[in-house]
């Protein structure tokens, strides 16, 4: 996959983001402060504006750019979270031009551990580290059995979908849900589901 590829990913991503955006919010009203979706749609429309405006030759040039884009423009929690983890993937793939699925982990592998870094978050708090980290760790099990790239994508989506289920079950211990501890079981988190969104975009987007 080469870097317009990526690029028009990233398009697709904010085009996600705005169609899913009362949705996120709504899902954030219920344990947090309702402004997630706005959060989400305000950083990757600015990330659109700036896509079409420059050009980019170097895959961890353009993540590191995307990644201070959200830094400045996502208020709230995930703003600094999901941005931390693009310019940790940008570090990973300086001076590349195309990525292919092994790349395709490492950047999984560097968002994870840029999201941790920022937050502290663990398997199991209910947060975007609920869907993140398992799917990175699907992706480089299929790597090492040597699964077809297709499946290895496949599989990613069905594990991150049944960990966004997941985050219904579990209270919340990091961010704003945490206030409520116990009373946020029974709702999904929503940085859990902006992170499914964006990962079932890149997949749709390899696939059609
Ligand atoms: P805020 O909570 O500041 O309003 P958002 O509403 O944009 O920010 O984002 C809320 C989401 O951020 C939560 O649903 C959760 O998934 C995620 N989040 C909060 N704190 C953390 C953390 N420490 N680590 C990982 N994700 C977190
Ligand atoms: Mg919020």
């Amino acid at each position: 996959m080469n870097i317009q590829k990526i690029i028009e990913i990233l398009k697709d991503i904010d085009l996600s983001m705005n169609t899913n955006k009362l949705y996120l919010s709504e899902l954030d009203t219920a344990i947090g402060d309702g402004d997630h979706g706005h959060n989400m749609t305000n950083g990757f429309n600015k990330v659109y504006e700036d896509l079409e405006n420059n050009d980019y030759s170097d895959i961890g040039e353009l993540f590191k750019k995307v990644g201070m884009i959200l830094v400045s423009n996502i208020g709230g929690a995930s703003g600094p979270l999901y941005g931390t983890a693009f310019m940790q993937a940008g570090t990973s793939m300086m001076s590349k031009e195309n990525v292919d699925i092994n790349d395709f982990a490492i950047i999984l592998e560097n968002s994870v551990k840029g999201i941790k870094l920022r937050g502290h978050a663990e398997l199991g708090d209910k947060t975007i580290i609920d869907v993140l980290e398992p799917a990175y760790e699907s992706v480089k099990t299929g790597i090492e059995k040597n699964d077809d790239y297709q499946d290895i994508l496949r599989n990613m989506i069905a594990v991150s979908e049944k960990q966004l289920e997941y985050t219904k079950t579990i209270a919340a211990k990091k961010g704003r849900a945490s206030y409520l501890g116990e009373r946020s079981i029974g709702h999904q988190d929503p940085g859990a589901t902006s992170c499914y969104i964006i990962l079932k975009t890149i997949t749709d987007a390899v696939f059609y």
